[in-house]
């Protein structure tokens, strides 16, 4: 079963309608800041799957017969580069695998993608999450916790900024009906997929998660890591009821990892993140956000300079479309979800 925004409600999950998000490989993606160029040439490079306790495992020859995991150290060379899960890492030394080795990451091959947050929107300090990734999963349940739009359009909006496909699952539709929460976001051309105990749709998600990298996530309690050990019934990863506020009860680990889902019909990579209950938009520029909205951002090259486009902008040229009639109703949708996205942070 699956819910899709905008006018025409499609059957088909691998449609993606004209008037869907369209993300690009994220501008600001940044280069990591290694200064000392290779000396390493027998360096080779590695997907890091996790890091604990300053050690990271990085998978080496990745879907080749000899694919194996090593467990490295950061050079100090690196400083302070942030390395995370999804990053190409480039490794030199005992690159066997073997018990008791560890190798050295010198390096970071430039990133795709790379998700973010700040501890709120008025800090420009930014976490780094997850690097590479180009699809994200935001969960979230149909009751029990009970759904917050505004969780959701904060997700969204990092994903946009990121350049990420967003797609949502909503979970325990077994206890709630989730179509009056789900309709806030007609008009994002997102892909939904329903969930419910006993009835979860591992094969449809499994086919999104195909070819892809994947960051799975949603406030603690949702029942991401039940998705999670479905998806992939290797993963062991904790459930149970977490205490929100005190965050007791929570035997998860706290960091994130990268899980291998694999099918009959192919691979793909679902980063698992630990539930994140803040989600700050500090570092978010409104022309990313902008920039998904194909058609509208053509239509806002006619704005005044430094225009917010929100619905108070009187001289906006998307408010001056909709008010002429000339944006038509998946439109006028559209600019209402975009200006909703636009007034959830400070940028
Ligand atoms: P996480 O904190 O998001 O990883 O959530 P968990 O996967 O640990 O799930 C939290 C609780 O919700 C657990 O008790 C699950 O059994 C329960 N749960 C997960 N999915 C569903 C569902 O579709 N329906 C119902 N009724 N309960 C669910
Ligand atoms: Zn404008």
């Amino acid at each position: 079963m699956s819910w899709l925004g905008g006018d025409d409600e499609l059957d088909d999950f691998e449609e993606y309608d004209e008037s869907s998000i369209r993300t690009r490989p994220n501008p600001k993606a940044n280069r990591p800041r290694t200064k000392r160029r290779p000396a390493h040439e027998d360096a080779v490079v590695g997907r890091v799957l996790g890091v604990d306790r300053g050690r990271y495992s990085v998978l080496i020859a990745e879907d080749r017969p000899d694919e194996h995991t090593v467990i490295a150290a950061r050079a100090r060379e690196l400083r302070r580069t942030p390395i995370v899960t999804g990053d190409r890492a480039r490794v030199v030394g005992d690159t066997t695998g073997d018990q008791g080795t560890l190798s050295r990451i010198v390096g970071i091959v430039e990133r795709t993608s790379l998700l973010r947050r700040s501890a709120d929107d008025t800090d420009q300090v930014e976490r780094v999450i997850v690097a590479n990734a180009d699809q994200m999963l935001i969960v979230v349940a149909a009751a029990d916790p009970e759904p917050r739009e505004r969780l959701v359009d904060r997700y969204l909006v990092a994903a946009l900024d990121a350049g990420i496909r967003p797609l949502l699952v909503v979970t325990k539709t077994d206890l709630a009906d989730p179509s009056a929460f789900l309709s806030h976001f007609d008009g994002l051309g997102l892909t939904v997929f329903s969930s419910a105990r006993g009835r979860m749709p591992v094969d449809e998600i499994g086919a999104e998660l195909i070819g892809h990298s994947t960051v799975f996530v949603g406030h603690s309690g949702v029942g991401k890591s039940t998705l999670v050990n479905a998806l992939v019934p290797s993963a062991g990863r904790a459930t149970g009821h977490v205490n929100e506020v005190t965050g007791r009860g929570r035997h998860t680990s706290s960091s994130t990892v990268s899980l291998r889902y694999t099918s009959a019909a192919g691979r793909g990579w679902v980063i698992d993140t630990p539930g994140v209950r803040s989600f700050g938009l500090g570092h978010v520029d409104r022309a990313n956000i902008l920039a998904a909205y194909t058609e509208l951002a053509e239509i806002a090259e006619d704005c005044p300079r430094g225009c917010t486009h929100l619905p108070d902008a009187d001289d906006c040229a998307l408010n001056l479309a909709a008010r002429a009639g000339a944006l038509g109703e998946t439109g006028r949708s559209r600019l209402e979800s975009l200006q909703r996205l636009l007034q959830t942070f400070g940028g």
